[in-house]
């Protein structure tokens, strides 16, 4: 039995799944709000519920909304309570058994590339997720990207290019990482936003913005065309790096049809001749690959021999 938990910003989730990954069951708890230790409470009275269900200690994957750092410790999570706290160190002194602890946007593409996902067997992937930021993972030669310090894939902090920002008349925007004109301020959902905002609508939230759109309100058409460039170009510069075969799209925005039909021929013109568009897709675990690809992890880690555990950032 493999277990997945996803600890988010208001939840914490668990999953329990069988040897060829159906979902048994799941539940969720709230949060503890930033405290470390009522946390770890938490998640033990998860793990052992789960092991109560199973009858047996089943292996264990965490993912969360945060860079890794070696030591297994978290360092800019939403989540103040967890910072540097190692989670892993601090749960494996209550659970005997190796525990993989992974950034929640890798988790997502580990969950697509496995059984089931939509892009099932790839060996070369990316998964983009667009929600309320712009979060990533990729798969290079069949094994998720980690690179050193654990964040490789995070393609919503690459900047805006200028001729970008010329084309638009843009603004340089802050980002919350703390550096200025991250790409993930106008591809997320809130950055399709502020570009309609930019262009002279008045959408609120995505949704109205695609009303608007839908009924062929000029500011939301522009807004969409710059989204769709901007999207482009940035996964256009993923694909000369990472040279993936097929990119998974999550989050809110991978909802949108009109996004899903612009995409590849927006890509291909920010590539050159010889490279081929690769496949875009939707997610097909959406929310739910939190837990998963954290269980893929973790059932991972726990096949290896004993003396090759090491974090996986180390
Ligand atoms: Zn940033």
């Amino acid at each position: 039995m493999h277990y997945g938990i996803d600890i988010g910003g208001t939840k914490i989730e668990i999953a329990r799944f069988d040897a060829d990954w159906e979902r048994l069951d799941h539940w969720r708890q709230p949060t503890p709000a930033a405290d470390g230790e009522a946390l770890l409470d938490t998640l033990s009275a998860m793990v052992a519920e789960a092991d109560r269900r199973t009858g047996d200690a089943g292996t264990l994957g965490i993912g969360v909304p945060g860079v890794i750092d070696p030591q297994g410790r978290l360092i800019a999570a939403n989540l103040p309570g967890l910072r540097h706290l190692s989670i892993v160190t601090a749960l494996a002194s209550r659970f005997a058994r190796p525990i993989a602890l992974e950034n929640d946007s890798r988790c997502f593409i580990v969950s697509e590339i496995g059984p089931g996902g939509s892009a099932e067997g790839a060996q070369h992937a990316f998964g983009a997720i667009l929600g309320t930021g712009a979060g990533g993972g990729a798969v290079v030669d069949g094994r998720l990207l980690r690179g050193s310090g654990g964040f490789a894939g995070e393609w919503g902090h690459l900047p805006l290019s200028a001729s970008a920002r010329d084309r638009y008349s843009l603004p340089a925007l802050a980002c919350g990482c703390g550096l200025e004109g991250c790409l993930e301020r106008y591809v997320s959902g809130p950055g399709l936003v502020r570009l309609h905002r930019h262009f002279g609508g008045d959408a609120a939230t995505a949704e109205e913005w695609h009303r608007d759109w839908l009924a062929g309100a000029s500011a939301a058409v522009l807004a969409h065309e710059c989204h769709l460039d901007l999207l482009g170009e940035a996964l256009a510069n993923v694909v000369k790096l990472l040279a993936p075969q097929i990119i998974v799209l999550g989050g809110g925005l991978s909802a949108l049809e009109c996004l899903l039909d612009g995409l590849p021929g927006a890509l291909s013109r920010h590539l050159f001749p010889g490279i081929a568009t690769p496949r875009i897709v939707r997610s097909r675990f959406g929310d739910a690959s939190g837990v998963r690809g954290a269980a893929m992890q973790g059932a991972a880690l726990a096949q290896r021999p004993a003396n090759d555990r090491t974090a996986p950032s180390e």
